[in-house]
This record gives structure tokens, C-alpha cells and sequence, in this order.
């Protein structure tokens, strides 16, 4: 992944910095509105629209989708407020999750320049990390759940960003009817070993998948 450049009066904007008052982030007028539209902007291309944590994808650019991210929080490590290898884009629900966690092995190190080391970090870093060295993602349909491959780095992850709510609360297995449940069993133990791909087709075809529509 590139990282970020500034240029022109992002870059001013970015030298001119106090390396503390990392408040400035947040303000809603001046040029720091247009550094972090292009900071998105150039992530968002460079991530191809998917989350740095969960890696869900969204094609969409505004910032009502799409925050920019600092791995090391800006409130803990203003210094690294403009740092390219301290930002990505994640979506809502992973930010928040992570919010202002502390994600260095040594949390109380005092840094004068940014870990470049993937062993620094606590979690997959986006960009020092190979992603699938510490996950796989498996998408059944519009389900998604995410097997950790380590203890480490893989399960802090996961635990720091919540990823855990795409296996619960967006597994909607709470509505999954017992009945299809039934069906589905009795499928498994009537479907002969050499059926073909047709036959299981057809007996598949006698399961009925009833999406529960309405609002409760
Ligand atoms: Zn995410």
C-alpha cells in the first residue's frame, strides 16, 4: 500500500504543525477539511473501498462511511497526527470499537519517531502486516466470519476492533427458524454420497429459506 504524500498547502499545513494540539484533526474549517479528504481519498483507492481492520467493503467515498484512522490514537500519539504509516480509512463500527486503544507491545514507551517494526504493534497492522498471516475470512451468502489464525496479533484484533459482531449480531442467527433447521438436518441425512450435483439441486429445492420481514 502507498502511503499518503502531502503536497501544496496540504503539506504546509502539515510542516506547520505543533506536533500536540491534535484537536485541529477534528475542525470543520480550513485546509485541515482538505487534508483529510485527501487523506481518504487516497486510502480509500489504495485499500480498494475495504475497512483496514475488517477488511468489509464499501463503495462509497464521503465520510458519513469512512473514517480516517490513526493506528497509534491521536490523542495518546499526537505527534503521529499526519504521520502516512499511522493512517488508513475503517469503517464506522471498527473505529469506534478500537477508539482510542493503546496498540504498541510497549505502552508506555516514549517514541520520538514511528515504529516501522510490525512486531511494535499489538494488532494487524495495516500497513507493516500481511493480513491473511493472521486471518480468513469466510463469506457464506451475506455472512461473514473471521477465523484467527494466531493467538496474537490475530485475537487482539479481532478483540480490539469487535469483529466479533459480524459472527453475532450480524449472523441474525437469532432468527434462523428451527424449522429450516429441521429440514435441513433431515436433508443431510436422506442426500445419498454419490448424488449428483442435479439431484442435490432438486432436494435442496424442497427447503424453504423464509426471510422474516417484518419489523418487530
Ligand atoms: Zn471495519
Amino acid at each position: 500500500m502507498k502511503k499518503v504524500e502531502y503536497v501544496g498547502l496540504n503539506k504546509e499545513l502539515v510542516d506547520s504543525y505543533d506536533k500536540t494540539n491534535h484537536k485541529i484533526w477534528n475542525s470543520t474549517e480550513g485546509q485541515i477539511v482538505e487534508v483529510r479528504k485527501f487523506v481518504r481519498d487516497h486510502y480509500l483507492q489504495e485499500q480498494g473501498y475495504r475497512c483496514a481492520y475488517c477488511r468489509i467493503e464499501k463503495k462509497e467515498g464521503h465520510g458519513m462511511s469512512w473514517d480516517v484512522e490513526h493506528v497509534l490514537s491521536k490523542s495518546l500519539f499526537p505527534l503521529f497526527l499526519f504521520e502516512p504509516l499511522n493512517l488508513v480509512v475503517a469503517c464506522k463500527e471498527c473505529n469506534t470499537a478500537k477508539d482510542d486503544t493503546n496498540v504498541l507491545v510497549k505502552p508506555k514507551q516514549r517514541l520520538t519517531a514511528y515504529p516501522s517494526d510490525k512486531d511494535s504493534y499489538t494488532i494487524v497492522h495495516p500497513h507493516l502486516d500481511t493480513y491473511s498471516d493472521h486471518f480468513e475470512i469466510i463469506v457464506v451468502g451475506k455472512r461473514r466470519s473471521y477465523r484467527m489464525l494466531n493467538k496474537h496479533k490475530a485475537r487482539t484484533t479481532y478483540l480490539v476492533c469487535n469483529l466479533s459482531r459480524f459472527d453475532y449480531q450480524y449472523a441474525e442467527w437469532d432468527d434462523f427458524d428451527a424449522e429450516i433447521v429441521s429440514q435441513f438436518s433431515d436433508f443431510l441425512d436422506h442426500c445419498p454420497k454419490d448424488a449428483t450435483p442435479d439431484e442435490v439441486k432438486r432436494m435442496l429445492g424442497h427447503l424453504r429459506f423464509v426471510q422474516k420481514a417484518d419489523f418487530t
